[in-house]
């Protein structure tokens, strides 16, 4: 059913959107600072037009939460695990179903749809001048093993969303709008984290390594993504790439995965800067022996050089003088694993994170130091010192965070700045367009389990800010 309005009714609810968000809007007659102009327009609209446009706006902004609820609701039942839990790994059955849904929807919202080579989904709203660079929104859909419903799914389905509540408000983009789902996110099947959003950067190291990488079972990436319906008749994956200057601006809405939103009773963190992590693996060798027999003289301990080194990593790590600087030894393996035998062998994996790139790296230089001197004071040898990945930390840019700060004051939602302490697919999208990021609260900060939770309240008003941060970014 269309809504029904009457005359008066119509003049003004509808005009005076009409007035302020075609392109021959009252914003170019604001320019034009015609008063003759002005006045017929403020006459026949019944509003002030020298009110700020955004008031009307703002006001006009409301999201369909329930059924947004309905649909974070059957996206989580694509899932190989039993509810609550989600499981939805790349390119399995469930992937390529919720793909349809997602494609489903983005085509009912009125956007034009297309999908690259490995998968990652583009759904497009035409600005008016659609030759500037786009502004993009999005996020992921795949989920780890036993997660939860709203990880990447917020900024995915919330995107949809927003760009129906702009839609429906009467506004007209001038920047085209794009959503973008990205594939694979999260690490499980692949072992590589951010792949699609990584690959979409420009990543020639991804793309060549893509042509050798399998799974656990050993099915190529090049044959899960054919089984899914990509990358058919073709290895060269460099065409996903898109151009550094594409797009204008990136927005990610996302949980915040931490609690400090929840505590401190804020609806919205406005993110500044991405941490980002470097992976390091670390083995020592060492002669072993019986727990009894070799005098403690003796013995050149693997394990011992293990225990000190990651107290070395809490030592430098520190050290930085930043509470931004973390470090973690997540994984520690002893060899031969008995309470009666002196450790021959041991395996360490450091994470290292900071929102400072420099600063990261002396302490991965420390890292190393201490290592070397661990192996040459306990008469082991450091087998293995290997630094698996070390991307750099992204900071959010000055102009989106303003267009978000300004948003929040309009819509009157409460806001703080904060840090991503976890890596998204935004800190890729930042190697080739400006990048900003919104959180919202959830429930303990839980996230990557069933008991993820973010209330519907939470997320429409991340919708909202969403929308008119998309709104404001397509204007200029
Ligand atoms: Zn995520």
């Amino acid at each position: 059913m269309y809504p029904r309005f009457s005359l008066s009714q119509f003049l003004s609810r509808i005009l005076p959107l009409l007035f302020l968000f075609s392109p021959t809007s009252a914003q170019l007659a604001q320019n034009n600072e015609d008063p003759t102009t002005i006045n017929t327009m403020e006459e026949f609209s019944g509003y002030p037009i020298h009110e700020p446009p955004h008031s009307f706006f703002s006001n006009s902004l409301s999201v369909d939460a329930q059924t947004l609820q309905k649909q974070i609701g059957e996206l989580s039942t694509f899932s190989d695990s039993p509810a609550p839990s989600v499981t939805r790994i790349l390119y399995t059955d469930k992937d390529v179903l919720v793909r349809r849904y997602v494609k489903n929807l983005m085509g009912l919202a009125g956007l034009s749809v297309r999908e690259d080579a490995i998968g990652n989904i583009f759904g497009r709203w035409d600005g008016y001048e659609s030759e500037l660079g786009a502004v993009a929104t999005g996020s992921h859909i795949d989920a780890i093993p036993y997660s939860g419903k709203y990880d990447g799914v917020v900024g995915v389905l919330g995107a949809i969303e927003a760009i129906n509540v702009l839609k429906r408000s009467g506004f007209t983009p001038k920047r085209s709008l794009d959503i973008i789902l990205f594939t694979s996110e999260e690490p499980t099947r692949f072992g590589i984290s951010c792949l699609g959003s990584r690959l979409l950067a420009g990543s020639g190291a991804l793309e060549k390594a893509l042509k050798t990488t399998v799974d656990g079972q050993n099915i190529s990436f090049l044959d899960a993504a054919r089984s899914a319906g990509y990358a058919i008749g073709q290895d060269d994956l460099s065409n996903v790439f898109i151009k550094k200057g594409s797009y204008y601006a990136f927005v990610e809405l996302h949980i915040e995965q931490g609690s400090i939103l929840e505590e401190r009773g804020i609806s919205i963190g406005i993110v500044t800067a991405i941490a980002a992590p470097a992976s390091i693996k670390v083995d020592f060798e060492g002669n072993g022996g019986h727990a009894g027999a070799v005098l403690m003289p003796n013995r050149n301990d693997a394990g011992l050089a293990a225990a000190e080194l990651a107290l070395a990593v809490e030592k430098h790590v520190l050290e930085s003088g930043s509470i931004d600087t973390v470090g973690t030894v997540g994984i520690l393996d002893l060899h031969p694993g008995a309470i009666n035998s002196i450790p021959s062998k041991s395996h360490l994996e450091i994470d290292t994170r900071d929102i400072d790139e420099k600063r990261r790296n002396i302490v991965i230089e420390k890292i190393h130091q201490s290592a070397v001197t661990i192996a040459k004071n306990r008469g082991v040898e450091l087998s293995e010192f290997k630094i698996i990945n070390q991307d750099p930390p992204a900071q959010c840019d000055k102009s989106i965070i303003e267009a978000m700060e300004a948003a929040s004051k309009e819509l009157n939602i409460s806001h703080k700045s904060m840090i991503s302490r976890a890596y998204h697919d935004s800190l890729f999208m930042a190697r080739i367009s400006p990048m900003g990021m919104i959180f919202i609260p959830c429930y303990k900060g839980y996230s990557h389990k069933p008991e993820e939770f973010a209330s519907i309240e939470d997320i429409a008003n991340g919708v909202k800010l969403l929308a008119l941060t998309l709104a404001k970014l397509s204007l200029q």
